[in-house]
């Protein structure tokens, strides 16, 4: 789990890091209190007198409630996140989605700044879209919209985790790249990024990443006739492939959707620190802090894990 202390400017002036609770066998909440408390006494080290929380976590998230309903990778479980971290703190505090969080950070501040329709899709362990229609990302009646790395591509294709069949990100998320690419007999050792750069000498990493790059560009074009947005923005590991992915994926794009052009396809601006400056906007609107146009920038783009 990781923290920023985030100054008056937007600027991060402090990042701090409790292990994964995945990988120990700590209490997930009780770490997630111990950052908290960690970062409020480094910004107050600072001279930052804090005015409000973010804390935005994967899975199924209520934010109007301020309770993660279910993260499994983190084991969370209905857990009053607001109440507990408002109690122990006395600040205002705001809970929110880490994809949604990242999607308010891109629109505020980064390649959707301005914009009220657009998709932001990080492709890394697995695929998940911020929806924002209207200004807004859309939560879905279970707040569980988005969940775009479990669209069919292939129906009846290679198995996925969630336990359907031929799912988008078996196919085009960093981890599925690296994965496909293994079982098919590919050289171990190599992760998305290398992949991507051994497709002009390595027919099998060729094949893996032009599968990926399709399926990627069919789904873009399936939501594009369904919510029409402005721009869609790709972030994650597999999009520091640069030219190796936009391209193919834009002319896919293109040559699915006939009768109307395709949306522009951009790199995100934050990469990885997307969802911690959404987490600091959210923060300031929990504080009742005006958010201008810009805040934030300043700090982008943070490398993304590659797998
Ligand atoms: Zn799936």
């Amino acid at each position: 789990m990781k923290g920023v202390v985030v100054g008056e400017e937007g600027r991060i002036r402090h990042s701090a890091v409790v292990p994964s609770p995945a990988e120990s066998d700590t209490n997930p909440v009780e770490e997630l209190r111990r950052l908290c408390r960690l970062l409020h006494g480094e910004a107050l080290a600072l001279g930052v007198a804090p005015a409000g929380i973010g804390v935005v976590a994967p899975g199924i998230v209520d934010e109007t409630a301020g309770v993660v309903r279910y993260a499994s990778n983190i084991r969370f479980r209905d857990v009053p996140l607001r109440t507990l971290i408002r109690d122990d703190l006395g600040l205002p505090v705001a809970v929110g989605h880490d994809a949604r969080a990242a999607g308010i950070a891109e629109a505020v501040s980064g390649a959707a700044r301005g914009l009220d329709n657009f998709l932001l899709l990080p492709l890394g362990t697995g695929i998940a879209a911020t929806v924002v229609l209207n200004g807004e990302p859309v939560a879905g009646a279970d707040w569980s919209a988005g969940e775009v790395g479990h669209m069919p591509v292939h129906p009846g294709g290679e198995p996925c985790a969630c336990g359907q069949r031929g799912c988008l990100e078996v196919y085009a998320s960093a981890g599925g790249v690296a994965r496909r690419y293994i079982r098919l007999g590919g050289t171990p050792g190599l992760d998305s990024r290398a992949i991507a750069e051994a497709t002009g000498t390595d027919p099998l990493a060729r094949s893996v990443w032009d599968t990926a790059t399709h399926a990627l560009g069919t789904a873009l074009a399936t939501l594009t006739l369904a919510l029409d947005p402005a721009r869609i923005v790709l972030g994650g590991g597999l999009a520091e492939a640069g030219a190796r992915l936009f391209d193919p994926v834009r002319d896919t794009l293109r040559s699915a959707l006939a009768w109307r052009t395709a949306p522009e396809v951009l790199p995100s601006a934050f990469g990885a620190r997307a969802a911690q400056v959404g987490a600091a906007i959210l923060a300031r609107r929990a504080a009742g802090l005006a958010v201008p146009e810009g805040w934030g920038a300043q700090n982008g783009p943070a490398p993304a894990p590659t797998y």
